[in-house]
């Protein structure tokens, strides 16, 4: 495996949720978005009323619903339901949540795992709630670096943690399977903030969410 190249993630004001509109026209219908796989079949060089592919357009818009399903979720809402620490002050880390996304200059799948550590300050949240957040990120159109620090901010805005570290290790399919073909290659983003940044938590982080 290529070694990866390492990113810090410089900052975005770029909010989530209120960001999912799909510009001036209104959102096409299913026919519509059926009608366009067709289209994409054909620019292929294959007929789509062949019998193998009678049914793909259908099949695609379903799966469309799935993977970018996080345009019709409110990542802050997820965050919601919180629980006092209870004297709890060390760092909170999950790792290996699935990462399942799709890169927005070739709609191709982007693969990985996403490490997420917060250093708590009154209130933590539930950890099915942080891999909700991941997920509901992921489901769009995305690249890794923005990903990474929607994640971050996210937690930062709504949990108002001491600090945040968000670390991404992800493989791109446009990478592996097209142009260089650099196959087994992997990118790794991070962003941390708060007391994320400053020792000693910095290299406890580092090393407990080493992608
Ligand atoms: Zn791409």
């Amino acid at each position: 495996m290529l070694e990866q190249t390492l990113r810090d993630v410089t900052p975005t004001a770029r909010v989530a949720f209120e960001d999912a509109e799909v510009g001036p026209e209104p959102r096409p219908s299913r026919a519509e978005a059926e009608a366009a796989v067709r289209t994409l079949i054909r620019w292929a060089g294959d007929n789509p009323a062949r019998e193998g592919l009678h049914d793909t357009p259908a099949r695609v818009v379903r799966a469309y619903e799935e993977w970018f399903g996080g345009y019709r979720r409110d990542p802050a809402k997820l965050l919601g339901r919180r629980f006092a620490t209870s004297g709890y002050d060390d760092l909170v880390v999950l790792r290996d949540i699935p990462v399942q996304s799709v890169c927005e200059h070739h709609m191709a799948a982007i693969q990985g795992v996403a490490h997420v550590a917060y250093l708590p300050g009154d209130k933590v949240v539930g950890i099915s709630k942080l891999a909700r957040l991941v997920d509901t990120y992921a489901r769009r159109l995305q690249i890794q670096e923005r990903l990474t620090a929607e994640i971050a901010d996210t937690l930062q805005r709504e949990l108002d943690p001491r600090g945040v570290a968000v670390v991404i290790r992800a493989s791109h399919g446009c990478m592996s399977t097209r142009g260089v073909h650099t196959h087994g290659t992997s990118m790794v983003t991070r962003r941390l903030l708060g007391d994320c940044l400053l020792e000693p938590f910095r290299s406890d982080i580092l090393k407990a969410l080493a992608a």
